[in-house]
């Protein structure tokens, strides 16, 4: 008997080469194992149950027809080959279909269970995490799947890789070296999932289940791999399930099913691993040897029963002498250490290259229309005339904008309870958007003297004036607005002791528990609180009082601030408890993206209001802050374009006139870029092209993964849209001269 088994990688992310022979071993000791593999970097080639070691060059210089048609040679002289490799499984289905001494699923089995395309019809009795492909899906709606599950999201590469991404920039950094590292754009985002993890690994031959077994890892390292676990017994109705898909997916080989079994014990697929895990040998000490019941199933050749030692394991690390003829490198000097910085030592990016090797081509390359308001804004735009980088401002868009919420306010206030959109000036000053602001009868939420001014300068009542932040000269201006919240309970101190005119409203901004924000009385402090009712029984009677808090769901997501919603709530009535005072008014801050505020807020409104003032029936008044909310759809940035780069015979970059100095949130959020086609803007589809700005700084780049027209060209005027928030009022001069 001579079995061949790929994957020998022993770091800390391993393969299970080593798992598999010593489990080989333990069932027919007789046996000849060879050991395979495309890296003297696997550590595993030294392990001592290898009676021989096959090392091969690296996949890129392999001759692959060579490689596969010794391999079939092997195998028609009566050897079994285990692959311990994802990529090399694919490989050898595609190569060697059917070929009987493979002891690896077939390709229909593989494509039905890959990460990409797993249903839960293969997988009966899991759920499955929801899921964005990126192919296919544009940015703006990969930036919507994680601010609404609160960035609680990975990225996972097509075949290896998962990373936990929170913020858009690091989305941003990683899809696009995941795509480069596994030369595909069939990554996914996925919801984290909370709960255990557990897996079941098996071993089948032409579809019939010849065990399995179920484990909960009960330590892992740092990467989520195994350290230490327990062996248990399946279910017998989830045995009954396996036998089944099994069998309809026609399984050869070893498998491991990966998920996380949440608190209500129901378990949500991971992935469906064509191998065994690198941990299989302690199925072995339980009592279970996988690798050895697949290669009895496929010879008939009797295996050694195997005696329960324990069915809990751990993993230790373990040196060894190196193998004659295999001798050790010094490696170079880099800092990305001995392995060459790669988690994948066997080479298997070099393999996905190759397989890949025409990338497969986009879902879509039409060019996305823009909303009415906007085209109709941009009708008239004269580009030829235009002094790029420049602004440019949408009027009947940003009037849409503001006159929603005049609608949204009139349809929820009632005489006795007013509910007031107060737009937040730091976010954009700009006049125009303030005398929006005034004419449509919005309040205005201002953090300085000055923006009090400006509200007051652009006809905004001054009882309509919150004034709010950290620094406000409450001394000078706190007479000329309605309503002020305190930072901080010194603020509030200085306030009632100092302060002859106080407005109508004082409040305090309340930070939410486990928000990691400098602002507002900490919830969490004892003292803290326990000096803000102190205070509070200090405000005049006349003065009503208000509670305010801010956290942004465009970083938290949106289910987060609705819970800390209804926390807050809580914090009233033990203010209100506290202090004998009622909360008169209630602020909950800015922070919304655009959709969000349109799409999730604004319709939960109307309820929200009226729990609200179920738990606070004396509240008078509900404040929203929005500021990006209305200001970002109003502007967008003109460029030009200075040059035009080729890769692989496509545009693959352009260099333009703008730089992050205009655009400073480039990397925070997704902008759509338009481009006029046949007198109509358009905003260019996914793709792989990218926008660099004028700067020579290395992160002066404006748009990533975006498809570049084949007739772009020098002098062409590029609309970047969605800049009329932070991006216009935060902008700066720099590399101007
Ligand atoms: C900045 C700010 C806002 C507005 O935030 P956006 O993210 O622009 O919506 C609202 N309220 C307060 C207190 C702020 O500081």
């Amino acid at each position: 008997m001579r079995i061949y088994i790929s994957g020998l990688y022993s770091g800390p992310n391993p393969s299970p080469g080593v798992g598999v022979a010593r489990s080989i071993r333990a069932g027919f000791p007789d046996a000849t194992i060879v050991g395979v593999d495309y890296s003297q970097r696997s550590t595993g080639l030294h392990w001592p149950d290898f009676d021989e070691v096959w090392l091969q060059r690296p996949w890129n210089e392999l001759d692959l027809e060579v490689y596969a048609a010794q391999i079939r040679s092997l195998i028609d002289g009566g050897a079994y080959w285990i692959s311990g490799l994802d990529l090399e499984v694919r490989w050898l289905a595609r190569t060697l279909p059917g070929a009987r001494g493979v002891l690896s699923p077939p390709e229909d089995a593989l494509r039905r269970v890959a990460k990409t395309s797993v249903t839960t019809a293969t997988t009966p009795g899991f759920q499955l995490p929801e899921r964005l492909l990126l192919r296919g899906s544009s940015q703006q709606e990969q930036y919507r799947f994680c601010r609404r599950h609160g960035w609680h999201v990975w990225l996972k590469g097509p075949y290896y890789e998962a990373h936990r991404v929170r913020s858009w920039e690091e989305f941003q950094a990683r899809s696009a070296s995941v795509a480069e590292m596994w030369s595909s754009d069939e990554g996914f985002l996925e919801a984290h999932v909370s709960g255990r993890e557990e897996s079941i690994a098996l071993a089948a031959v032409t579809g019939e289940l010849l065990n399995a077994v179920h484990l909960v890892k009960m330590e892992t390292t740092p990467e989520g791999k195994t350290w230490a676990g327990r062996v248990e017994v399946v279910a017998s109705d989830v045995l009954v399930q396996l036998r089944s898909i099994i069998k309809d997916l026609n399984w050869t080989g070893g498998a491991e099913i990966e998920y996380i079994k949440d608190a209500d014990g129901r378990p949500w697929l991971l992935e469906w691993n064509p191998r065994f895990p690198a941990w299989i040998f302690g199925a072995h000490l339980a009592g279970h040897n996988l690798p050895g019941l697949l290669v009895s199933g496929a010879t008939g050749a009797p295996l050694e029963h195997a005696a329960t030692a324990a069915t809990e394991f751990v993993r230790v690390v373990l040196e060894l002498p190196r193998r004659a003829g295999f001798p050790l490198h010094v490696p170079p000097e880099s800092w990305e250490g001995p392995t060459g910085g790669s988690k994948h030592p066997s080479g298997m990016p070099l393999l996905a290259q190759r397989l890949m090797t025409a990338k497969s081509s986009r879902a879509s390359d039409i060019p996305i229309p823009v909303h009415g308001l906007e085209q109709h804004d941009l009708a008239g735009l004269a580009v030829d005339q235009l002094s790029t980088p420049m602004s440019i401002f949408l009027p009947s868009v940003a009037d849409a904008g503001f006159g929603t919420q005049h609608d949204l306010m009139h349809r929820v206030s009632s005489e006795q309870f007013v509910v007031a959109v107060a737009y937040s000036i730091k976010t954009n000053p700009d006049p125009r958007l303030l005398a929006l602001a005034s004419r449509h009868g919005l309040w205005a939420e201002a953090i300085s003297g000055c923006e009090v001014d400006a509200a007051l300068r652009a006809g905004i009542p001054q009882e309509h004036v919150v004034f709010n932040g950290p620094s406000k000269e409450w001394a000078s201006t706190a007479a000329r607005v309605g309503t002020l919240f305190c930072d901080s309970v010194e603020e509030l101190h200085a306030l009632v002791s100092r302060c002859n005119k106080l407005p109508a409203t004082v409040g305090v901004r309340l930070r939410p528990v486990n928000a990691v924000s400098r602002f507002g009385v900490s919830t969490e402090e004892v003292g803290a609180i326990h000096e803000l009712v102190r205070l509070v029984r200090q405000l005049p009677e006349e003065t009503a009082l208000g509670v305010h808090w801010h956290m942004a769901s465009s970083v938290a997501g949106t289910s987060w601030w609705w819970r800390s919603h209804e926390a807050m709530l809580e914090w009233c009535l033990a203010l209100q408890d506290g202090t004998g005072r009622p909360v008169q008014c209630l602020d909950l801050g800015g922070g919304w993206q655009v959709e969000d505020w349109r799409d999730e807020l604004c319709p939960r409104l109307e309820r929200a209001v009226q729990t609200t003032r179920e738990q606070l029936p004396a509240l008078r008044v509900m404040l929203l802050e929005p500021g990006k909310a209305l200001a970002e759809p109003s502007m967008m940035l003109a460029v030009r374009v200075l040059e035009v780069r080729a890769k692989n015979g496509h545009v693959g970059e352009v260099v333009i006139d703008g730089s992050i100095a205009e655009l400073p949130q480039a990397h925070v959020y997704p902008h759509r870029v338009l481009r006029a086609i046949d007198g109509s803007w358009m905003a260019l589809p996914p793709g792989e092209g990218r926008i660099l700005g004028r700067l020579c700084m290395e992160n002066d780049i404006l748009g990533q993964r975006i498809a570049l027209p084949r007739d772009i060209a020098t002098g062409e005027v590029l609309l970047i849209a969605d800049t009329g928030a932070y991006d216009a009022s935060m902008s700066y001069t720099f590399g101007r001269g």
